[in-house]
């Protein structure tokens, strides 16, 4: 009899909310028609759900509704983003700041720019994960056109001051984006208050669908230009063509919904369930907590373990634990974290790391459970790593 492992890797996706499924399903088939079709009720119908969804979000945000552009999900935010910005904005300046901690969908459009002549700036963070003020104070340049610095990090769960971050760029006149991908639904998330022009969102984090998400768009004070990347039929106010996706847009609005109505006594319970995680385990000694205490996501914990091998670790906890390590497997090399590294780890502390990503439909047996599995895990690791030397770690 197989049993599948328990499920803690929330920060790579969740399982949908079957709550987030049921509003969907009449947007597939009965109520299945074109939102931009102005002729038949099949139009009108999906065009108030897609309106409704659109306020729903823009009001989780302190945004207005004509500032949401609906899009694939995150990665395709930051895209339209940090491109759409730069290509409208070339003319002003052509310097970028951005993080070292990013995630790669906000580092790779940032390293393509490079190619076509912008230059960017990727600041380091300290060890606790967090930017230095300071630092990003120093980097700005008369010709610096955009900021983008993460709300939520999706491997260590830090939060960056956004309202700090978002103060400096205002002042400076420098337009500031967020990828909030981890942390809507998670964390109050104001763009008045925070001074955040750009922030990209996605569903599939919080227990919502798959492919669907949106990019914030400020309108005014100051109202941003953002070039568009997909064109065709004009949809989104031209920034972003495509038949809207119906049941996915009302699916994220559902999902967005329940996260902020729940937000205060779930994020209570995650917490105490990561303390619980982190108290059976920590005892063991030489287990690093990757990230700052308490300025992180309440889900996220994220440790290295000293005197094992990270693969061997993964390995050990797999058949308890779906759990990600520090070690990212591009293409046929796998490689350790590039936030890990950000952090000042070693190459093979970096590696023997593991993200647990607790969530709402995780109780606290399963926490016990694979608290218990890590313990022995490692304890056997560390036993058979001294007794046979250490001629097995990876160059
Ligand atoms: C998941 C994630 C993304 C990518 O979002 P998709 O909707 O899957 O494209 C981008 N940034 C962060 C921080 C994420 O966690």
């Amino acid at each position: 009899m197989s049993v599948r492992p328990i499920y803690l890797d929330c920060q790579a996706t969740t399982p949908m909310d079957e709550r987030v499924l049921a509003v969907m399903l009449p947007y597939f088939t009965e109520h299945f028609g074109n939102p931009s079709s102005i002729s038949h009720i099949y139009g009108w119908e999906a065009e108030a759900a897609v309106k409704q969804a659109r306020t729903s979000l823009a009001d989780a945000i302190h945004a207005t509704p004509e500032e949401i552009i609906f899009t694939s999900g995150a990665t395709e935010a930051n895209n339209l983003a940090i491109k759409g910005v730069a290509e409208a904005y070339f003319s002003k300046g052509c310097h970028i700041i951005t993080v070292q901690t990013e995630h790669s969908a906000v580092l790779d459009p940032c390293r393509y720019l490079k190619t076509l002549g912008f230059e960017v700036t990727f600041l380091p963070v300290q060890r606790d994960g967090l930017l230095d003020l300071t630092q990003l104070e120093k980097a700005l340049r008369p010709d610096t056109i955009l900021v983008s610095v993460m709300a939520a990090n999706n491997e260590i769960g830090v939060l960056q001051p956004l309202a700090d971050i978002g103060a400096l760029c205002h002042q400076h006149q420098v337009l500031f984006h967020t990828d909030a991908a981890q942390a809507i639904g998670k964390i109050p998330l104001d763009v008045q208050e925070m001074n955040i022009d750009l922030m990209s969102l996605t569903a599939h984090k919080i227990y919502g669908p798959k492919g669907i998400g949106a990019l914030y768009v400020r309108r005014r004070n100051p109202r941003v230009k953002i070039a568009p990347q997909i064109q065709g039929g004009g949809q989104e106010r031209g920034i972003r063509s495509g038949t809207l996706y119906t049941p996915q847009i009302v699916g994220f609005a559902k999902a967005v919904e329940l996260a902020l109505e729940e937000r205060d006594s779930e994020s209570q319970r995650l917490l105490e369930l990561r303390e619980r995680l982190w108290q059976a385990i920590a005892p063991l000694g030489g287990i690093h907590l990757n990230g700052h205490s308490t300025k992180r996501l309440s889900g996220n914990l994220n440790i290295s373990v000293e005197g094992v091998d990270g693969s061997a670790l993964l390995l050990g906890l797999q058949p308890v634990a779906a759990v990600s390590s520090g070690a990212a497997c591009s293409s046929a090399t796998i490689a350790p974290s590039h936030v890990l590294l950000a952090l000042g780890h070693s190459e093979s502390l970096a590696y023997a790391s593991i993200r647990f990503g607790i969530g709402r439909f995780n109780t606290a047996a399963q926490i016990d459970r694979v608290a218990e599995h890590a313990l022995s895990t490692i304890r056997s690791l560390r036993q058979s790593q001294t007794s046979c030397s250490q001629t097995s770690q990876i160059q």
